[in-house]
């Protein structure tokens, strides 16, 4: 991408509204814009980050073997009716009367939507398990929508919903869940620690939050230090079979937040020195909650025996425009983002010291062009911008490399490489330069 050609609305000054610094930052890289309290538009930097993590949460939910589709935003409240939450959401739940006076609702989750087509299809245990998931985005009037995309009222979701026949397979349906999330945040380059947690309006009786500690969370955390250098299941985790004892590893160790923490247990079963309390994000959380939509809205399957048995059901969150808030929380600087690489928006910052001139302008086309062809992801900085104010905006928005390509060095036939993360700089050839970013 040649910036001469994009939109990257870079602001100089820091706006006074965003308290923490990730949302800061996604306003002054450009990002995002509020269009009113907690909804926002996704500019193109911040449009290719949020797919960046959809396709991170897409192949390890395929990896999992849950299966993508796409529910609507609007729903009926009937269905909510049938389940009894139509009154039980209470405020954050955006309601809305069509032309014909029929009450709809903007979701703010799927659970009945999904069981109603479980139910309209599914007939026989062979079909299970099943886990369906989608992306989607989901409405919730928070009584405080802050800190930019963390808490929004229209935010972007991951949901997934898991059937099964029984207790005991349905915990081998989250087992695969959970194991799915400790991979999906790590190639983030996030650690987010599984920690037991409330249930809260999705119902049920196992659950963990997935929490990444930061200064800025909004929960109290208390946990075990060991999990932060705990080694996450490799890409050969075989999700056809036991995960239980990777589960066991990461549940075994303490680890819950403050609406459920037991204080003396945390004391008792962590030592001293290896206890963390601390604040937390929830970037995720998954539920078994049995036959709790189920059974209501008559979502059965016929067993080997013949009967009829209402299906056990889990649903797993992650919060995907969330996400983008925590990564950034967790890796900045004062020059501003610092993106890991496999949610980068670009791999590669191409900075052209001297546009139009006769030794850098070829320079740049060509690293440009061969990069671009070997799938380096480039925005080639082809603007009459200062040296200065080009480095600047480079260094916000955080690429993981930046080559600078200027008169002095290509005299020499060099070009700087420079890693925005420990702010190395090397001196290449444009040959060694294209073999580093490989
Ligand atoms: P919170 O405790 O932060 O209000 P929640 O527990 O109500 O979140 P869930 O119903 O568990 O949220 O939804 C799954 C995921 O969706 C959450 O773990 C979180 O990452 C994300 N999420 C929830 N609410 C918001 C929001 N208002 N803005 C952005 N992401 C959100
Ligand atoms: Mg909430
Ligand atoms: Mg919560
Ligand atoms: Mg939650």
């Amino acid at each position: 991408m040649r910036l001469s050609r994009y939109f990257l609305p870079i602001l100089k000054e820091t706006p006074k509204e965003a308290e923490i610094v990730s949302h800061r930052l996604m306003l002054r890289a450009g990002m995002i814009r509020q269009q009113s309290a907690g909804i926002y538009s996704w500019l193109p930097l911040g449009h290719r980050v949020l797919r960046k993590i959809e396709r991170i949460v897409e192949e390890e939910q395929a990896r999992a073997g849950a299966i993508q589709m796409l529910m609507p935003t609007l729903q009926s409240a009937d269905l909510w009716r049938e389940s009894g939450r139509y009154d039980a959401y209470g405020k954050e739940m955006l309601r809305i009367t069509d032309r014909h006076e029929r009450d709809m609702l903007y979701g703010p989750t799927n659970e009945e939507m999904i069981t109603d087509i479980f139910r309209s299809y599914v007939r026989s245990y062979k079909d299970l398990p099943l886990n369906l998931y989608h992306i989607q985005w989901k409405f919730r009037d928070e009584v405080r929508p802050r800190f930019g995309v963390m808490r929004g009222r229209e935010f972007l979701m991951k949901d997934a919903y898991s059937f099964d026949l029984t207790q005991d397979q349905a915990v081998e349906s989250y087992n695969r869940m959970f194991v799915s999330y400790l991979r999906t945040y790590k190639r983030m380059g996030l650690t987010a620690i599984p920690m037991k947690a409330e249930t809260g309006p999705i119902g049920g009786d196992l659950s963990h939050e997935f929490i990444v500690l930061a200064e800025t969370g909004e929960s109290e955390v208390y946990c075990h230090r060991d999990f932060l250098d705990k080694a996450t299941p490799g890409i050969d985790t075989d999700f056809d079979g036991d995960l239980t004892p990777i589960v066991r590893d990461w549940t075994s160790l303490y680890a819950a937040t403050e609406d459920v923490v037991d204080k003396a247990e945390f004391e008792a079963s962590v030592p001293e020195d290896k206890r963390i309390v601390a604040r937390g994000i929830e970037v995720g959380q998954t539920f078994y909650f049995g036959t709790k939509y189920s059974e209501p809205m008559g979502a059965k399957v016929a067993t080997a025996e013949g009967t009829e048995e209402p299906v056990h059901m889990g649903s797993y969150g992650i919060g995907v425009s969330r996400l983008l808030g925590a990564i950034i929380e967790a890796s900045h600087d004062d020059a501003g983002i610092i993106w890991p690489i496999e949610v980068a928006p670009f791999h590669v910052g191409l900075i052209n010291m001297r546009p139009g001139d006769d030794l850098t302008d070829p320079v740049c086309e060509d690293l440009y062009a061969r990069l671009e062809a070997s799938g380096i992801e480039v925005l080639y900085d082809d603007t009459s911008k200062s040296a200065g104010a080009k480095f600047a905006s480079m260094d916000l928005i955080g690429l993981p490399f930046q080559v600078v390509a200027g008169p002095r060095g290509l005299k020499d036939g060099l070009l700087e490489v420079k890693d925005r993360k420990t702010g190395e700089k090397e001196m290449l050839t444009v040959d060694a330069t294209i073999a580093r970013l490989q």
